[in-house]
């Protein structure tokens, strides 16, 4: 049994998918339920008033809930970014209240480095030195603890999300050595607060089926400091990808004794066997 947590449709800056569409492919993959989770890149929100169509997202969720009870469960939520960025405080309590949530999803796709924004999808990491690099992590990081610190989230997304970047597409070869101990204050915060680790497999294919985010080693500092809830997302942008990886992240977990995973209602976690 699976539910995958963290989906994008055309309500989303970066997909153009029919939030239908998404739901006839988690059935088609076999999930139990999907939440749709569109972003609001504070950001966005505030420098362009970009999400104008999240309260749609809400309701195209809360309609298809409706049209396919008895076939799959379908749950409405909201990927939040740069949460912990001053300036997007208004506009961040308005993305709370666009819509009776199920799942409000914590990520971080920019950091403010030192006066230039960064956002890391977009920006070119080929002039980056590693001393920069660290920095940039540095923040990033302590952007992600005060994020989870300050604010009740169901789950906290994709970790380690800008070496997808910086590794992947860069090949900087970045390592987390020196932000060890905030990722480990960030887990310490998530396992007092009950939010949720999601294991994000945007990243696994047939080539790379282990590919999570955050990376195993990561997954197994969590579980040693105590942590148990995780969720998982497959943060699909196109209708097909809903599920993908989740029977490799399943097996991962039972090799750790934890036989189970989280989805959310109404802000509420509830566990499933996996
Ligand atoms: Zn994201
Ligand atoms: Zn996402």
């Amino acid at each position: 049994m699976y539910f995958d947590t963290h989906t994008h449709t055309k309500h989303s800056c970066d997909s153009q998918k029919e939030p239908e569409d998404a739901i006839k492919a988690a059935i088609k993959n076999g999930l139990s339920g999907i939440a749709i989770t569109d972003h609001s890149d504070l950001r966005l929100f505030y420098d362009y008033n970009i999400p104008f169509e999240l309260p749609e997202s809400g309701k195209d969720a809360d309609r298809l809930r409706e049209k396919y009870k008895g076939q799959i469960k379908v749950f409405s939520g909201i990927e939040i970014s740069d949460a912990a960025i001053p300036i997007y405080k208004d506009r961040l309590n308005e993305a709370f209240n666009f819509h009776d949530y199920d799942i409000l999803l914590a990520s971080a796709h920019i950091v403010d480095l030192d006066g230039r924004m960064c956002e890391f999808s977009s920006t070119d990491f080929s002039g980056f030195d590693t001393r920069t690099l660290e920095r940039l992590m540095e923040i990033y990081f302590e952007y992600m603890l005060k994020t989870v610190y300050e604010h009740q989230f169901s789950s906290l997304c994709h970790v380690t999300y800008p070496l997808r970047y910086i590794n992947g597409a860069y090949g900087k070869g970045l390592t987390l050595d020196k932000n060890i101990k905030r990722i480990e204050e960030i887990f310490k915060v998530i396992i007092d607060r009950n939010t949720a680790l999601e294991i994000n497999t945007a990243k696994c294919n047939p080539e790379t089926p282990y590919a999570f985010c955050p990376e195993k080693e990561l997954l197994e500092l969590y579980i040693s400091l105590g942590g148990k809830m995780f969720s998982l997302g497959s943060d699909s942008h196109i209708a097909g990808s809903e599920g993908r990886g989740f029977k490799q992240a399943a097996e991962f977990l039972k090799q750790h004794e934890i036989y189970g995973c989280y989805y959310f209602k109404k802000k509420q976690p509830v566990y499933y066997e996996i």
